[in-house]
Order: structure tokens, then C-alpha cells, then sequence
């Protein structure tokens, strides 16, 4: 007897559903089962990931070396995503863009707004920094150069509230709430500092570190390093030797075959998909020798 197609074919979803659905709850249940009293680790390797994401790739990236193009409501979304993962430490775009533009320029000079040769230890560098960069965005430097400023992203009054008191402390209280609610020892709440203080640490790390340890491609005029040879930590940032090299170049790493840029990767993909436009750069990206560094 030849059955009717369609009615194995019914007969196979009642059969089939309900296992799909069954496993697909158990392994839910699972999973959450698996993360519970993980969610310190997983809120901190958010806002350290996802944060950083958004600092490399629309701050560096984008607003301070335009290394690619997209829709002003590409601009948006970037903006939006940097002042939810950013939270606290919101960096404004205009502000940082400007204030990376001098870096670039005056690199290891006694111009450089930051600088392991110039600034007597981290801290001081990192308080040098935020006065230079609080300056800027607010709007108090005067005859900044047209090159630092030309098409620099800004959404004013989305600064504005984005780094407001209100919306600083907001995150601040959110932050403590989640540790309140999901800290199952003391010491957890010691990362409580980092969350608060998250885009300046990433920002330290490279000014101060990646201009002090780490290996050369290539002979620059100053003391930028490549501070991880595969750089798991800092989504392609810490290739910082051949950023000041190529400082336009949409991909940091890629000059030795170890040095996988994460942010590229995912740069690649939104160019695949249309949503970003990556502009191509015709660099030679051979390296000039390996040095041991200081
Ligand atoms: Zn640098
Ligand atoms: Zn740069």
C-alpha cells in the first residue's frame, strides 16, 4: 500500500517535535545549570569583550582613522552599542577620535598625550590622559588643527547624556545591583573596580604597555610594540607595532601568520554583508625584522 506523502510527512513532525523540543528544553535547563554562579565571569567578560569591541572598532577604527565607511544609522546603532557596554566609562567618540589623531602625529614626542617616555608612571599617564581628553570633548582646546578634527563622528546631544553624572552613576548602580544580587564570595566583588573603570584600563594597557613590552615588524619612530603574538585579550589592539606603521589599515595583525586581528574578522564579515565598507589600502604589509624588545 502506498501512503500518502503527506501524511508520513505529518506523522514524522508528531514523531519528531516533540524529541526536538524536549531536547532543546533539557539542554536549556542544562546550560543555565552550568552558568549559574557564573554570572560575575560572564558580566565581566562581557563588558571587557563587547566594550572593547566597541573602543577598537568604532572609536580606533573608525572615528580616529575612518580605516571604513557606514550608513549614518550604522553610526547610530555604534554610538548606542559603545554607551551600553562602555557604561560607566562611556568614551566619546569626537573626543576620543581627536585625541588618538595627536597620538598618531606626535608619537613618543614631548607632544604626546600619552607616553611611557614622557609620563612618569601609569598613573600619572592615565590622569594626563583623562584631563587632555575631558578637555577636548569638552570643547575647551582651542585652534585644534582641521587634520585631527576633519570628519570626526559626533552626536552631540547623545554625548552629552551619555557621559552625564545621571547616566554614569545609573551604570554604576547597575553594576553594584548585579554584584549585590550574584556574588557568591567576597573576593568577587574585587572586580567590581575594573567594571567601573573598564575603557581606561583597556586604553592603559596599550599606551603604557604595548609602548614598553612586546616584539617589532617593523623600524617606527617610536616605541610602539606588537605586545602578544596572538592576541586573545585585546581584540587586535595589542598588534600596536604595526597599527603605527599602517595606522589606516583597517587590519592590525596579518603581517605574521600568528597575528589574527578578532575585530578584523568581524570587520570582514559586516563588509561581506554590507554593512560596513572596508577600505583597501594598497600597503605592503612585509615586515622589516624582528627585534627583541626592551
Ligand atoms: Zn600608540
Ligand atoms: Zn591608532
Amino acid at each position: 500500500m502506498i501512503r500518502d506523502p503527506k501524511e508520513v510527512s505529518s506523522e514524522l513532525i508528531e514523531i519528531f517535535l516533540p524529541t526536538i523540543v524536549t531536547i532543546f528544553y533539557t539542554t536549556c535547563l542544562r546550560v543555565r545549570q552550568q552558568l549559574k554562579n557564573m554570572e560575575i565571569l560572564i558580566l565581566m567578560l562581557v563588558l571587557w569583550y563587547v566594550g572593547l569591541f566597541f573602543q577598537t572598532f568604532f572609536l580606533h577604527r573608525y572615528a580616529a582613522h575612518q580605516s571604513f565607511t557606514m550608513s549614518k544609522f550604522g553610526e547610530k546603532i555604534c554610538f548606542i552599542g559603545t554607551w551600553i557596554f562602555q557604561g560607566s566609562n562611556y568614551l566619546s567618540a569626537y573626543g576620543y577620535g581627536i585625541m588618538h589623531r595627536m597620538h598618531h602625529a606626535y608619537a613618543d614626542t614631548e607632544k604626546d598625550v600619552h607616553s611611557p617616555k614622557y609620563d612618569k608612571s601609569l598613573f600619572s599617564m592615565m590622569w594626563r590622559t583623562k584631563t587632555i581628553y575631558s578637555s577636548i570633548t569638552n570643547k575647551e582646546v582651542e585652534g585644534i588643527e582641521e587634520r585631527f578634527t576633519k570628519d570626526v563622528p559626533e552626536w552631540h546631544w547623545f554625548d552629552k547624556f551619555a557621559r552625564s553624572w545621571v547616566s554614569r552613576i545609573g551604570w554604576g548602580v547597575f553594576y553594584t545591583w548585579f554584584f549585590y544580587t550574584y556574588a557568591t564570595a567576597w573576593w568577587q566583588w574585587l572586580a567590581l573596580p575594573i567594571a567601573f573603570l573598564m575603557a581606561p584600563i583597556h586604553g592603559a594597557i596599550i599606551n603604557w604597555f604595548a609602548h614598553i613590552y612586546g616584539y617589532v615588524n617593523y623600524k617606527v619612530g617610536d616605541t610602539s610594540k606588537n605586545m602578544l603574538p596572538v592576541d586573545f585579550l585585546m581584540m587586535g589592539e595589542s598588534y600596536h607595532n604595526n597599527h603605527h606603521k599602517h595606522g589606516n589599515r583597517a587590519n592590525f595583525g596579518g603581517v605574521r601568520w600568528h597575528e589574527i586581528d578578532p575585530t578584523y574578522v568581524i570587520m570582514w564579515v559586516l563588509d561581506k554583508l554590507g554593512m560596513i565598507h572596508i577600505k583597501r589600502l594598497e600597503v605592503s604589509v612585509k615586515r622589516e625584522g624582528l627585534k627583541k624588545a626592551a
